[in-house]
């Protein structure tokens, strides 16, 4: 039985950890040091680090972890974090023995070009591409890739767990609300997404089937949607990845 925890790390990284009572695999360690001390307190060893995509956030922990624990190490294909022995790319499965868990791979590019996600057993890491109520930034991909990418996501089975990267849930909810005022379900999720901070605990993992109904990034077609984003744009918007442009925009600027 393999038992899935929050390590937080830097402002609000989250390095997720996969463990099963001796041994552990981390995903997107940006720091070792959490991570030792995680692995010390619970008395694992170390089986696998995971990367989906190279910022250093992400991955700055790796060298440390892998010269301390010889572990086996898994990455994206299509760009290059350092100390990455196994690159994957989409259609790819990766096993860890040790936790008798596999995993298959899918491309998810636009935040990084190569950014992957790894994704089985009803749970998804995708690092910075989606976001519980919100997604990642283009910093290496177009707006379309960027849909095409979600779109992937949005396509898995509605009760898949949603592992991303970072703590941004609260502050992606107020802009969710700009744009879908009168989206019920996202209300109730503020609801309930404020509760689990106010106690300290992480909002994450979200689901899919969650996603679909709160996140605006994965409901460029509905009407209120579109139609803030043409009144945020002043103009027409001719199709949903105009509507994600035009969004994607807006919020870096909310
Ligand atoms: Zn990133």
């Amino acid at each position: 039985m393999v038992s899935i925890h929050a390590i937080p790390a830097f402002r609000d990284n989250y390095i997720w950890a996969l463990e099963n009572g001796t041994h552990a695999a981390v995903v997107d360690p940006g720091d070792a040091a959490p991570v030792e001390s995680f692995l010390e307190k619970r008395n694992l060893q170390l089986a696998a680090v995971l990367a989906t995509h190279h910022h250093a956030d992400h991955v700055g922990g790796l060298p440390a972890l892998v010269a301390h624990w010889r572990c086996p190490t898994f990455g994206p294909a299509h760009e290059v974090p350092s100390g990455i022995d196994t690159r994957l790319a989409e259609g790819d499965r990766m096993t860890i023995p040790r936790l008798g868990i596999a995993l298959g791979v899918l491309d998810i590019p636009a935040h990084t070009a190569g950014h992957i996600a790894f994704v089985g057993e009803d749970m998804v890491f995708c690092g910075d591409t989606l976001f519980a109520c919100g997604c990642g930034r283009l910093f290496e991909g177009s707006a379309a890739q960027m849909a095409d990418s979600l779109a992937k996501l949005a396509r898995l089975p509605a009760a898949t767990r949603v592992y991303c990267g970072h703590e941004y849930t609260l502050a992606n909810i107020r802009f969710a609300e700009a744009v879908e005022p009168d989206n019920r379900k996202l209300a109730e999720r503020k609801v309930r997404e404020s509760a689990k901070r106010e106690r300290g605990a992480p909002t994450l993992p979200s689901t899919i089937g969650e996603e679909l109904a709160t996140n605006p990034f994965l409901r460029c077609a509905e009407p209120e949607v579109v139609a803030s984003a043409e009144r945020h744009a002043g103009r027409k918007l001719g199709d949903p990845v105009a509507v994600f442009a035009e969004i994607r925009e807006w919020k870096n600027s909310f």
